[in-house]
């Protein structure tokens, strides 16, 4: 798979909804042959009060500096594979700063900006999977897009996460969409952020790449550059779908994809 063999959003056990440790999740990463993956577990839940913080959604505050050690601990042990220290963060209007004090104290080499909420509604959490029918979907695209394009803004991701998380569970709105896809991808652009291609989006009701091809088409018109990543949460999911979504990055007309290092970008030819 060489250069297209990338895989930037690995979560573990620590985030209390995924299983498995870090050195399986390598393990499985070298006999997928990849040449570069990078841990990018859900960050605490820094936007509720300590007390409200589910530990099924997030690590505590106190396992991150060993995430963070861990993870540039096994740099070494990783080899032949090249470890990146990432993380997903979700975006909550309001609670910037915080955030920003969490990211600015650690090493990392990339940031996944994540929208899993819209006024609190975390609507792609399974067992809220009922909220959508007290919704108007094509409003909630709109809500969805407009929180995106505000955390694309924030300055504090790398990458954009699943960019169109909100298909999730099947629910498509009636209407055109192709704006909203051409809003963000230019917003994304004057952001300097990454798009991500995540395979997440072929194991779920939506049977369909993060983001929709017209959504990534749009990204590239924009010039805006690519990530990959496959969202594993098992380790046997490491790399999974990995090859489709470079088939369809190649398709869109990029010819390279981002790889990161201390927060800089740098363009590899795939
Ligand atoms: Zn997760
Ligand atoms: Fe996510
Ligand atoms: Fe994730």
């Amino acid at each position: 798979m060489a250069a297209g063999g990338r895989d930037y959003h690995l979560h573990t056990s620590l985030c209390g909804h995924a299983v498995g440790e870090m050195e399986e999740y390598l393990a499985a990463a070298e006999r997928a042959g990849l040449t570069e993956v990078g841990f990018s577990d859900h960050l605490p839940q820094y936007f509720l009060p300590p007390d409200q913080r589910n530990p099924g959604l997030g690590m505590g505050e106190e396992e991150l500096p060993r995430y963070v050690e861990k993870v540039l601990r096994l740099r070494e042990a990783a080899a032949p594979v090249r470890l990146k220290l990432g993380a997903e963060a979700d975006y909550v209007p309001g609670h910037e700063e915080a955030l920003a004090r969490i990211l600015d104290r650690y090493p990392f080499d990339y940031v996944l900006g994540s929208v899993h909420y819209i006024d609190g509604w975390g609507f792609d959490n399974p067992a809220l999977i009922d909220g959508y029918s007290r919704r108007d979907i094509g409003r909630l695209y709109e809500q969805y897009f407009s929180l995106l394009q505000a955390a694309a803004r924030t300055g504090l991701f790398d990458v954009m996460a699943h960019p169109d998380l909100i298909k999730k569970f099947g629910y498509r709105p009636a209407g055109d969409i192709t704006p909203l896809y051409e809003v963000t991808a230019r917003i994304f652009a004057e952001a300097g952020v990454c798009v991500e291609v995540n395979t997440a989006g072929l194991r779920v009701p939506a049977r369909e790449l993060y983001p929709a091809p017209g959504f990534l088409a749009a990204c590239r018109r924009r010039g805006v550059p690519v990530t990959l990543g496959s969202d594993a949460h098992r380790p046997d999911q490491v790399g999974l779908g990995l090859a489709d979504a470079l088939r369809l990055v190649r398709d869109s007309g990029f010819g390279e994809i981002a790889s990161f290092s201390g927060r800089k970008m740098e363009l590899v030819k795939i």
